[in-house]
């Protein structure tokens, strides 16, 4: 796994390997045409060559500068000619017209990344795939976004013990989640934090997922770890001492954008774990850097595993969502079989 945030070198990269396979195809198809089309080459070859003795005698300086002037229209006319020539070779040949010119996958920029100051849409696509590569969201994400979060799984009954209804309470959820969403990119600091709690099956790891997409599509670096994986990642290198590794997902850990620890207090809890929590959520508080954590136990819960003043941090600086209805998966299971 790479904890490095994005270089766009790697990008840059990208770009300068499809020009070389682009060029690579055209070289290639060149010599298809010349090989079945003679005609094609012989026309090439006069184009070059008169351009070539042309700008030789414009660098040389020597001769009359109007002639040599006059002398290159001329030699741009024919070398139009020649070039409609060959595009009508190419199509009586039963090619397009453009098959000996530049190939480019993306045409908008050219293959460069940029089209003036800007950078090209498709910067920010591969920018994007890069985001996810690093993100361990490849694969889940396809299905699970705001689009497809079904509100039918909660009820408009109320629950004794809460003010609400689970409808409504989801419902005030997915806007305040929107809102986080929206505000993210508005601005690099204060972007608040999460917390999501509920019983298993209530979607909070779909509403999460829901959230890393929306912030991974808007270019920004998300880094999403199950509890356990996350201190797994600390704990193996930490006992292996391979600090150079360590030291690289710390950064990561620290100081991406948005870090989603899921299904938090189903880790094995320990004083190590409890530290390297606190180190986690205070260092990211103080750089105001964006937490995401979902987790099975309430605050109640979290405070007699875990420690009083990381549940002090969680109520002071996070926006506490707590999940609550009739478990989804049940009665996702209970629809399928009784209809
Ligand atoms: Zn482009």
């Amino acid at each position: 796994m790479i904890f490095e945030p994005v270089r766009i070198s790697d990008i840059m990269h990208q770009y300068e390997q499809t020009r070389q396979e682009n060029e690579g195809l055209l070289a290639w198809r060149r010599e298809e045409i010349y090989n079945k089309l003679p005609a094609i080459k012989e026309l090439d070859e006069a184009s070059n060559s008169s351009y070539l003795s042309t700008a030789l005698a414009m660098l040389s300086g020597n001769g009359d500068k109007a002639a040599v002037a006059e002398d290159y229209k001329s030699v741009r006319a024919q070398n139009r000619q020649r070039t409609a020539k060959k595009k009508q070779l190419l199509v009586e040949a039963g090619y397009p017209e453009n098959y000996l010119e530049p190939i480019y996958t993306c045409p908008l920029c050219e293959d460069t990344g940029s089209i003036g100051q800007e950078r090209c849409s498709c910067f920010r696509d591969k920018l994007i795939n890069q985001l996810y590569l690093q993100s361990n969201l490849t694969n889940i994400l396809e299905k699970e976004n705001f689009n497809t979060f079904s509100l039918d799984y909660y009820s408009k009954e109320m629950l004794a013990g809460y003010d609400f209804s689970p409808y409504d309470n989801i419902v005030n959820i997915l806007s305040s989640a929107k809102n986080f969403v929206d505000n993210f990119s508005k601005s690099s600091s204060h972007r608040g934090n999460i917390f999501i709690y509920g019983e298993v099956g209530l979607g909070k790891t779909f509403l999460t997922n829901c959230i890393a997409k929306e912030i991974l599509e808007k270019g920004h670096q998300v880094f999403y770890l199950s509890a356990n994986e996350l201190f797994q990642n600390i704990l193996s290198p930490y006992l292996m001492g391979q600090e150079k590794d360590l030291a690289e997902l710390y950064k990561y850990v620290y100081n991406c954008e948005l870090l989603i620890i899921d299904d938090l207090g189903t880790e094995l809890i320990n004083s190590f774990t409890v530290t390297n929590l606190f180190e986690i959520i205070n260092k990211r508080n103080i750089q105001g850097r964006s937490t995401l954590i979902s987790s099975n136990l309430g605050l109640k819960d979290l405070r007699i595993k875990y420690s009083e003043r990381i549940i002090s941090r969680i109520i002071e600086s996070y926006t506490v969502f707590n999940i609550y209805g009739e478990n989804i998966r049940y009665q996702k299971r209970f629809n399928s079989t009784n209809y």
